[in-house]
């Protein structure tokens, strides 16, 4: 299909004018395609010729509008920081429309009612980290929002210094967050919250529709992918950094990409982002604010659903839900196919693996070939101490396993990626770009459609990270 030929729905349109406003994007100056994705345009039928196609760069810059587009941005609340801010929705992004089941939006299009004064846009930068992890993330196998494609311009915005603003254009097969229902719910709105649920029950988990108890068992499902999400980030070794209620997703999708990292060395305490400094959303809490943000749902949803089931639902959340969800991520990390008590096995290997200085992915990457030979371990951690102690109750661990050790050792291979996007690594693409050459871009997003294969020409990054790189933390300002 070509791009004139797309025909969006807008679904989200039918809810009460409250719930949006509608808006038209506000171009950049002279915008430029920095890169399309060929892989999320199959998603809606894109050609891939498209990238050919002069209306592209006009799509990306919210110039040229498909058919069906009504351009709008989404209001809702949200928890920052533990703070209720009853004003909040998309401030620089717009949603044009759904199409295959995906909402199209442009972040960085413009100001709208809800940009609380800033200026709508996005610089380079930060659109650059957002487009090539949501990929990445993807490939992985982690629930994220996708992205299309990205246009830099010569539009300078502030950001501390000046920069070029940028836009993505992002997919979602939903943009309804925890904060959606938060602000109706804190402004008594009860009609419409219930209008709110049903949407979602419609959009994202239809299953549900006809189900007497569907509100209950909607805010069950929610709990239970944000349980799948947050363990599958804990696995990983991603840090979102901004885990306010207003960036949960309601589909336990990893949303709204901003000062992100990979762990470099295994650092539970580990915050990616300099505005934290108490370390709110460090990785090491991630478990317990996706906790914290799920009472918080259940407290929007309590003119719908029976407070003590949901009481009794978080309380499994905090018991067994999370913990097992955690506990078979890392079990398939660790390559155990048979299922015993493994949670002291998982404790244990968090501690010596923050005691030892170890680049996370490494580890793993090189754990999917032990063999019992410990050496290269050793040779990868500053503290093989630590880590030879972990390893006598791994070996251990292993004589439970039925499954031979190769076939152990292929799957692992398939599970622990040996390429993950780090900050430096993006660091290097966004430089390169701000130069005006993007193949930095296309080379990082050419490695994280490749997590688990081994890319000789891209060796270096699967090493340690340099040392002055390491787990550096980002401003929140994008
Ligand atoms: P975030 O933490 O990036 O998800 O953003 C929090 C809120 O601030 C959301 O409502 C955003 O839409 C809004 N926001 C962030 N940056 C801008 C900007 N440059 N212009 C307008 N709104 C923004
Ligand atoms: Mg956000």
């Amino acid at each position: 299909m070509t791009l004139e030929n797309i025909t969006l729905q807008t679904p989200y349109l039918c809810l009460d004018e409250e719930f949006y406003t509608l808006i038209n994007p506000q171009p950049l100056d002279d915008p430029y395609l920095i890169s399309f994705n060929t892989d999320t345009a199959k998603l809606i039928d894109l050609d891939s010729k498209t990238c050919d196609d002069p209306l592209l760069t006009e799509l990306l810059n919210g110039n040229f509008l498909p058919k069906g587009a009504r351009p709008f941005a989404m209001c809702y609340a949200g928890h920052q920081f533990g703070n209720y801010n009853p004003w909040l929705g998309d401030g620089r992004a717009m949603n044009l429309g759904k199409v295959n089941g995906w909402n199209l939006q442009l972040k960085g299009s413009g100001d709208t009612l809800y940009a609380n004064g800033a200026d709508g846009r996005s610089a380079l930068p930060s659109s650059i980290r957002e487009y090539l992890m949501s990929e990445a993330m993807f490939h992985l196998g982690i629930p994220t929002t996708r992205a299309l494609g990205i246009i830099g311009s010569k539009t300078k915005i502030s950001r501390g210094r000046m920069e070029n603003a940028a836009m993505v254009m992002r997919l979602s097969s939903s943009w309804v967050r925890f904060g959606s229902f938060e602000y109706f719910y804190y402004r008594k709105e009860h009609v419409k919250l219930e209008a709110l649920a049903q949407y979602v029950i419609k959009e994202s988990y239809p299953h549900l529709r006809d189900d007497e108890d569907r509100f209950y068992k909607l805010f069950c499902e929610i709990l239970e992918n944000t349980a799948n999400l947050i363990s599958k980030w804990q696995g990983i070794g991603f840090n979102h950094g901004v885990m306010n209620t207003d960036n949960m997703s309601i589909e336990g999708l990893t949303i709204d990409y901003g000062p992100y990292a990979m762990l470099d060395d295994f650092n539970y305490n580990y915050v990616c982002n300099n505005g934290d400094r108490a370390g709110r959303y460090s990785y090491g809490e991630q478990p317990n604010i996706s906790y914290w943000n799920l009472t918080k749902l259940s407290e929007a949803f309590s003119p719908l659903v029976d407070k003590k089931r949901m009481q009794k639902k978080l309380e499994d959340y905090g018991a067994f839900i999370f913990p097992n969800a955690y506990i078979s991520v890392m079990r398939k990390k660790l390559g155990l196919l048979e299922e015993f008590d493994d949670a002291l096995l998982v404790e244990e290997l968090v501690v010596a693996l923050h005691e030892a200085y170890v680049d996370h992915t490494l580890f793993f990457r090189t754990l999917s070939r032990y063999d019992g030979d410990r050496a290269p371990l050793y040779d990868i951690s500053m503290n093989p101490v630590v880590i030879d102690e972990w390893l006598k109750l791994y070996d251990k661990r292993l004589e439970k396993e039925r499954r031979i050790q190769a076939k152990r050792q292929e799957e692992m291979l398939k599970t622990n990626p040996k390429y993950i996007l780090k900050n430096y690594m993006l660091q290097e693409a966004i430089e390169q770009a701000q130069k005006g050459d993007f193949t930095g871009v296309e080379k990082l997003m050419f490695i994280a459609r490749h997590p688990y294969d081994e890319l000789p020409e891209y060796e270096k990054y699967a090493q340690d990270t340099p040392e002055l790189d390491k787990n550096i933390g980002l401003s929140c300002s994008s």
